[in-house]
């Protein structure tokens, strides 16, 4: 399982930092344009890669309220998929009267 951390520089180039798991299941993040590399022990992945992307080649990231954005429609669709569960078991229950 590998995520792509990408940044954008003002000349157009795209920058890309890949995130994943190493040997020992360990959290890695690699800069796919310099010999960077980060475990990650804790905490954002992301603006670890996005932090060296913008100081090592000058790339600017997606700004972080997409981040916030998506991680708030995660919440948005699992509330809904327990809503939608909920639902049909009542739904079911209902119709076993
Ligand atoms: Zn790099």
């Amino acid at each position: 399982m590998t995520h792509r951390i990408t940044a954008i520089h003002e000349d157009g180039t795209v920058f890309e930092v890949s995130y994943g798991y190493g040997p020992g299941q360990r959290r890695m993040l690699g800069c796919q344009h310099c010999d960077w590399q980060e475990r990650i022990t804790y905490g954002g992945a992301r603006h670890k890669g996005l932090d060296h992307l913008a100081q090592a080649h000058g790339a600017l990231g997606s700004p972080r309220m997409t981040a916030d954005a998506a991680a708030r429609r995660q919440v948005v669709l699992i509330m809904l998929a327990c809503f939608a569960v909920a639902a049909v078991i009542v739904w079911w229950a209902a119709s076993q009267g």
